[in-house]
């Protein structure tokens, strides 16, 4: 690639697009914006109690310090210059709103990403299919949806992730490189275990609460998903194991909202450059 074919978005990625030959909107937006990514991911919710603000703390914390721990993707900024957000389901699959998400993701051609609890695709194989048939990416969220720091680091690793991940291999025929531990907490030696055998934990930067009651009605989600949306950001919503109609419902608008502001949406194994 010759030097005046690097894209725009990449430019403005390494903050080295600073005048305004490339017309357009004005850089400084997007400098910032690269800037602060560089400074360390952040959960970018108001955690209003100090439950979620441990959470965070050691979220952030562990994006800081692990190379294969991320709260966002490393790419603000597709080639256009659009800002890429990721939709993540979590807590699937299942034969209700799994199906009713994938229905929406198709009307837009939008790609999302799925992470599933291993004996739920064990339970509803033909759903895990359809989501890896309809293009979405897929990560491992434990064989068994439970707190990962009660397990030792190689029971957690071994009867968890990579159980997961071979059945997944077996039912969809790839290899899943991809992991969310369930609500998102692991210990820091959890994830260097997973960092040895290439496996990359991705959480999320906006929390659409859609988990959280007195939260999880479709404006509520709707609201708090549109006001935390940011370039780079991976958003965490729900697909399984509960009634998440308010989710189905919400997403939609969300969309819709998103578009609107020249928001594309990405895998997040393309957001992380983890291989297909
Ligand atoms: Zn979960």
């Amino acid at each position: 690639m010759r030097p005046r074919e690097i894209p725009k978005a990449v430019l403005l990625t390494l903050g080295l697009l600073v005048g305004s030959a490339e017309g357009g909107e004005p850089p400084r937006k997007e400098v910032s914006a690269a800037r602060a990514h560089e400074g360390g991911a952040r959960l970018r919710n108001h955690m209003d109690n100090s439950a979620l603000k441990t959470f965070q703390a050691t979220v952030e914390r562990q994006a800081r310090n692990f190379s294969n721990f991320f709260l966002e993707g490393k790419h603000p900024y597709n080639e256009k210059g659009e800002s890429n957000f990721s939709l993540t389901f979590d807590d699937g699959p299942d034969d209700v709103y799994t199906p009713a998400i994938l229905d929406i993701l198709k009307k837009y051609n939008i790609k999302a990403t799925f992470f599933l609890v291993g004996e739920l695709a064990e339970k509803y194989p033909a759903m895990a299919k359809r989501i890896k048939d309809e293009g979405h990416a897929i990560g491992g969220h434990a064989h068994e949806h439970v707190d990962m720091r009660k397990l030792d680091t190689k029971d957690m690793y071994a009867n968890q992730v990579e159980k997961t991940r071979e059945l997944l291999a077996r039912q969809l025929g790839f290899s899943i490189n991809l992991f969310r531990a369930p609500y998102g907490v692991v210990t820091d030696s959890q994830i260097e275990e997973c960092r040895k055998h290439g496996v990359v934990v991705a959480n999320w930067s906006v929390d659409s609460f859609d988990w959280r009651k007195g939260y999880d009605n479709p404006q509520q989600i709707e609201q708090v998903v549109v006001k935390h949306a940011h370039p780079g950001g991976f958003a965490l919503f729900h697909s399984g194991r509960d009634d998440r109609s308010a989710t189905v419902a919400a997403l939609p608008h969300i969309i819709d909202k998103l578009l609107q502001r020249g928001f594309a949406f990405n895998r997040v194994d393309d957001a992380l450059d983890v291989p297909r």
